[in-house]
């Protein structure tokens, strides 16, 4: 077996970067650990930037979503009983959000690049990368019947998320990392119900933060700000229907559930930005770059971006042998990536509640927030661009 390129992980990352680079010419092989059938059926994401959109489509990649995803131009806030709907479609020239959950998506990408004659290779962990400075990195793996194998690689995309393998053989990456602690848990939940209202929802509330995000018309996903030490097992179903009520409660609005949750995971909130991607020959892509909290569904737009620009330079590099892109894709990404983080940022400054200082202060002041978005257009204009990306 021979390959150019080798890329490891089958998410949304690796499967645009192998897809663009197929349709070129170039020699690809995919490396995914997981089934076939595990990677799409794994509900994650579901908010889709306009510009993530474009992007796809412009690589032909977006039927699907074009196809069955829905638009979305509006979402509701929720604070002190009372609710409002910011048209952010409205400010931003009708740059919507697509709402295609991310299985589908990656669903999509395996179907067209093995219609295409693209090589994936489910079940097949990728153990190490090796001789990074050579020039020629190579790829050891564990095939199908166990055994350990190697594959020399022109370069190697890193899509194999931030506990993957390849930032692990990223020499001094945690050195090149700045992250935040936000000191807050998150509870996500995947329930089988419909969507409570057509729109997203972000509630505040003195005991954290609620969030309802769209899916499917039969399937929502909710968040739950949490304690930090939270277990799992403090979240029974009972106890997370009753909190949802709660936090959701406004003079007059729909509330969730109950019904069936599909699954659910907590977690510390946390963010990372790794100021170098190149190692040699190998890139890092998507999460396996960065991490970004849920606050406003830039994760995997951020992953396609990356891998998108990405191909862009491989194919500059490989059709000239002109290198600059590569050399530029740190930047490139870490440009998109803080701008990105400043707004997730700001997203859980007005909506989450805080342990330091006086809580009932920053509680005040994203009231005051939020009433500023709801009288006055210029005041919601800003967060509606950033939000639409
Ligand atoms: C609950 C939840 C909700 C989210 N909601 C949103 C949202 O609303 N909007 C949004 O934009 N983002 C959201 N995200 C984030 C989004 O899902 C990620 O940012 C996105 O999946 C990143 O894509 P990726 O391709 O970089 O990595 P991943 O999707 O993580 O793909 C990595 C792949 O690599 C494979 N892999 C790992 N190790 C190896 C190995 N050693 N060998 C071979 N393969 C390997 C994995 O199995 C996986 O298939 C959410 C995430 C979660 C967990």
């Amino acid at each position: 077996m021979s390959a150019l390129v080798a890329v490891v992980g089958a998410g949304p990352s690796g499967l645009v970067l192998a897809n663009i680079l197929h349709d070129a010419g170039v020699p690809t092989v995919v490396f995914e650990r997981a089934s076939r059938a595990h990677v799409e059926h794994r509900a994650r994401a579901g908010l889709i930037e306009y510009r993530t959109v474009q992007t796809l489509r412009a690589h032909g990649l977006a039927d699907g979503l074009l196809r069955s995803g829905t638009t979305h131009d509006s979402c509701e806030f929720r604070f002190a009983g009372e609710r409002f709907t910011l048209d952010y479609g409205r400010f931003t020239g009708e740059r919507v959000h697509y709402v295609y959950p991310q299985q589908f998506l990656v669903r999509d990408l395996i179907d067209r690049l093995l219609r295409n004659g693209g090589k994936i290779l489910f079940d097949t962990p990728v153990t190490a990368i090796s001789e990074l400075g050579s020039g020629q990195p190579v790829v050891g793996f564990t095939d199908e019947t166990g055994t350990e194998r190697a594959l020399p690689a022109t370069f190697v995309a890193g899509c194999d998320g931030s506990l993957g393998v390849c930032r692990r053989m990223a020499p001094g990456v945690e050195q090149r990392t700045v992250t935040h602690d936000y000191r807050a848990g998150l509870l996500a939940v995947l329930s089988a119900t419909p969507p409570i209202t057509t729109d997203m929802v972000y509630a505040l509330h003195r005991d954290g933060c609620a969030i309802h995000a769209l899916r499917t018309p039969e399937t929502s996903r909710f968040y739950l700000q949490a304690d930090p030490g939270d277990d799992l097992t403090a979240w029974d179903d009972e106890r997370i229907w009753a909190e949802l009520r709660r936090r959701f409660a406004v003079a007059e609005g729909p509330l969730p559930g109950p019904g069936r949750i599909i699954e659910k995971n907590l977690f510390t909130m946390r963010s990372a930005v790794t100021e170098e991607l190149r190692y040699g020959g190998m890139f890092l892509v998507g999460d396996a770059a960065h991490t970004i909290t849920p606050f406003g569904g830039k994760g995997m737009n951020l992953a396609i971006a990356d891998a998108a620009d990405l191909a862009r330079a491989v194919l500059l590099a490989m059709r000239t042998g002109d290198d600059r892109g590569l050399a530029g894709y740190s930047a490139e990404v870490n440009r998109r990536v803080w701008a990105t983080q400043e707004f997730s940022h700001s997203m859980i400054d007005l909506l989450c509640a805080t342990a330091g200082g006086d809580p009932e202060f920053h509680y005040r002041l994203q009231v005051a927030r939020l009433k500023k978005w709801h009288s006055s257009s210029a005041n919601a204009a800003g967060f509606a661009s950033e939000y639409a990306g």
